[in-house]
C-alpha cells in the first residue's frame, strides 16, 4: 500500500469567532500533517467552515447582514487565521461552496433511494442552542448539558435517517477495529452507548422554520440538519464521488475532534456513510478540552482566550510547543499564562536556546565557525549518540500514538543530556591545552549532529525553530525537504561549513502579574 494520510478538524461553526479550542484542533492536524509529510507520505489536509443553520441565521440578523455575507466574514476569519499559525492545510471547505452542496444532494438521494430515508412525525426535546433534539437519557437534570437549559417540547414532520438499523453493524464494526475510536476510553463510550438501543436520526428542517440550509433533493419544503450537511464535508472536499482525491486519501482519512462532537462522528457519520455505500473512515482521533482555571471556557464566562493574542505577547513557537507539550491527547488540560510562561523559560530558554547558543558560540570561538571534521567516537560519544538514535525512534512511535507530549519529553531527554555531555567533556578546559584540538572538535561536531536531529524531531510541533536551528548548525538543504529517515543515522553535519550566531531563540520573559487574560 502506497504511503498516503488525510487528516481533517471539523469545520468550524461561523457564529463564533477562533479561540485556542479551534487553534489546538487545527495544530495538532497540522503537526501530524507535517510529521507523515517528513516520513513520506503524500498528505492532504482538510480545515474548513460550517455555515448553515439557525445560529449563523440569527447571529446575521443580529449584525444587520445576508446570512451568506455573515458567512463570508467570520470564515474568512478563520481562513486567514491558520497561515498566522503555520498550519498548512490543503485546503479550505465551506458548507456553502456549490460542489459542497451537490455532494450533499447526491447523498441525500441515494440513502433516499435505498429507503433509508422516511417521513414522520416526531415529538422531542429540542434545544434550541443546539439546533438538535435530546433524548431523556442524554438530558442532565432535565438540562441541555451544554447550555443548561430545559429544552422545548416541539412536534414537527420531518425526515428521518433509518440510523437503528445500523446499530449491530456498527457495534461489530468498532468491536473489530481496534483503533478505529480513540483513545480507548471514547471507544468504551461509544460501545456502552451502543448497547442501547439507537434511535433513527432527524436529518431535516422544515424550510417554513430554517431557512438556511440544503434543500432535500426529494422536498423542497426542507432542508437538511447539520449533520448530513456539516459531516459530508469530509469526502466533498476530496470530490466524491469520481474525484482522484477520493480514491487516494478516504481510504487513509484520520479524523481529529473535541469530545462534545464525538456522537455525530463515531455513531451518525459511520452509519451515513454505510447507508450510503460508502466504506467508515479508518480513525476518529478524540481529544478534550482546554479548561481556563479548571473551568471550561465559554463567551458567558469571558475566559474566551484568542490564540493571535498569545502569538503576539509569546510567539508562535512558544504556543504551539505548549499546546503540545502541556495537554495529555484525550484528557482535558489547563491554560494557564503561568504554565506557558514556566515552560519558555525552562525548557525553551533555558534548555533548547542554551544548548543552541553555547554550541554555536564555542565552534565560532574555538573554529572560526567551521564545523571540523571529528575523531573516533569516545565511549561518552557513543552514549551521546544512542540516545539521540533512540529518542529519534520513540517520536516516531509516539507520534503514530497521538502522544505528542511523549514525543516532545522523549526529545527534551536529548537536549538534557547534550547539555549534560558539554558540561562532563567541558570543551572550554580542552580548548586551553593545545593537543586535545582533535578532540574539541568532535565533542562540538557530537553537539552539532544532536541539535540536528533535533532540528527534525521538532520541526513539526516548532515549524520556525526548526528551520531557525538548521541554519544556525551550517546545513545547507532546507529542513522543510529533510525526511525523518535522517535521524536515523549520525553523522550527517557538512565539515566545512559555518555555522552562525545570533540572538537567543526564546529570550527569557516576565511572569504574568496577575493570573488572568492574555492580551
Ligand atoms: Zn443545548
Amino acid at each position: 500500500m502506497s504511503k498516503r494520510f488525510y487528516i481533517t478538524t471539523p469545520i468550524y461553526y461561523v457564529n463564533d469567532v477562533p479561540h485556542i479550542g479551534h487553534a489546538y484542533t487545527t495544530i495538532v492536524a497540522d503537526v501530524l500533517n507535517r510529521f507523515y509529510r517528513q516520513s513520506g507520505f503524500e498528505t492532504f489536509f482538510l480545515t474548513g467552515t460550517d455555515e448553515h443553520g439557525n445560529k449563523v441565521l440569527q447571529a446575521a440578523e443580529t449584525a444587520g447582514k445576508s446570512p451568506k455575507a455573515y458567512a463570508d466574514e467570520i470564515s474568512a476569519l478563520f481562513r486567514d487565521l491558520w497561515p498566522q499559525l503555520d498550519v498548512s492545510n490543503d485546503y479550505f471547505i465551506r458548507t456553502t461552496d456549490e460542489n459542497h452542496r451537490k455532494v450533499v444532494q447526491l447523498i441525500l438521494q441515494k440513502v433516499h433511494d435505498t429507503g433509508d430515508l422516511y417521513f414522520g412525525e416526531y415529538g422531542g426535546y429540542y434545544c434550541f442552542g443546539c439546533e438538535r433534539f435530546y433524548t431523556q437519557g442524554e438530558l442532565v437534570d432535565g438540562k441541555c448539558p451544554d447550555h443548561q437549559k430545559e429544552p422545548q417540547f416541539i412536534k414537527e414532520k420531518n425526515y428521518f435517517f433509518r440510523m437503528s438499523k445500523y446499530q449491530d453493524w456498527l457495534a461489530t464494526y468498532i468491536e473489530e477495529h481496534e483503533d478505529f475510536i480513540r483513545p480507548e476510553s471514547y471507544r468504551n463510550k461509544i460501545l456502552s452507548f451502543l448497547q442501547e438501543p439507537l434511535e433513527d436520526l432527524c436529518i431535516s428542517r422544515p424550510k417554513a422554520r430554517l431557512s438556511w440550509g440544503i434543500p432535500l433533493p426529494f422536498d423542497q419544503d426542507y432542508v437538511t440538519y447539520v449533520w448530513f450537511d456539516a459531516l459530508i464535508n469530509y469526502i466533498s472536499a476530496l470530490d466524491y464521488p469520481s474525484g482522484d482525491a477520493f480514491q487516494k486519501f478516504w481510504p487513509v482519512a484520520h479524523h481529529l475532534i473535541a469530545k462534545d462532537i464525538l456522537i455525530p462522528h463515531a455513531i451518525y457519520w459511520p452509519t451515513m456513510l454505510q447507508a450510503a455505500g460508502i466504506p467508515p473512515y479508518q480513525k476518529l482521533n478524540v481529544h478534550g478540552y482546554w479548561n481556563i482555571k479548571e473551568s471550561k471556557m465559554s463567551k458567558s464566562l469571558g475566559n474566551i482566550i484568542r490564540p493571535l493574542d498569545v502569538k503576539e505577547k509569546y510567539g508562535l513557537d512558544c504556543f504551539r510547543y505548549f499546546m503540545m507539550r502541556e495537554m495529555t491527547f484525550g484528557l482535558d488540560s489547563n491554560f494557564s499564562e503561568d504554565a506557558l510562561v514556566q515552560r519558555i523559560n525552562s525548557d525553551l530558554a533555558n534548555d533548547l536556546g542554551n544548548l543552541l547558543s553555547r554550541t554555536v558560540s564555542m565552534v565560532i570561538r574555538y573554529f572560526g565557525g567551521r564545523v571540523q571534521s571529528p575523531g573516533p567516537l569516545e565511549a561518552i560519544d557513543a552514549a551521546l549518540r544512542e540516545q539521540a538514535l533512540s529518542a529519534a525512534r520513540e517520536v516516531e512511535v509516539f507520534m503514530g500514538e497521538m502522544a505528542f507530549n511523549k514525543a516532545l519529553i522523549s526529545t527534551w531527554k536529548l537536549i538534557a543530556k547534550v547539555n549534560q555531555y558539554l558540561d562532563q567533556t567541558a570543551p572550554w578546559s580542552l580548548a586551553k591545552a593545545k593537543k586535545r584540538e582533535r578532540r574539541l572538535a568532535s565533542i562540538l561536531y557530537n553537539a552539532l549532529e544532536s541539535l540536528r536531529i533535533i532540528a527534525i524531531l521538532i520541526f513539526p510541533v516548532m515549524p520556525q525553530t526548526g528551520i531557525e536551528i538548521w541554519r544556525r548548525i551550517g546545513l545547507e538543504a532546507q529542513l522543510q525537504t529533510q525526511e525523518f529517515s535522517q535521524t536515523k543515522s549520525w553523522g550527517q553535519c557538512a565539515i566545512g561549513s559555518t555555522v552562525e550566531g545570533g540572538k537567543a531563540l526564546f529570550p527569557r520573559v516576565e511572569a504574568p502579574k496577575a493570573e488572568g487574560q492574555v492580551g
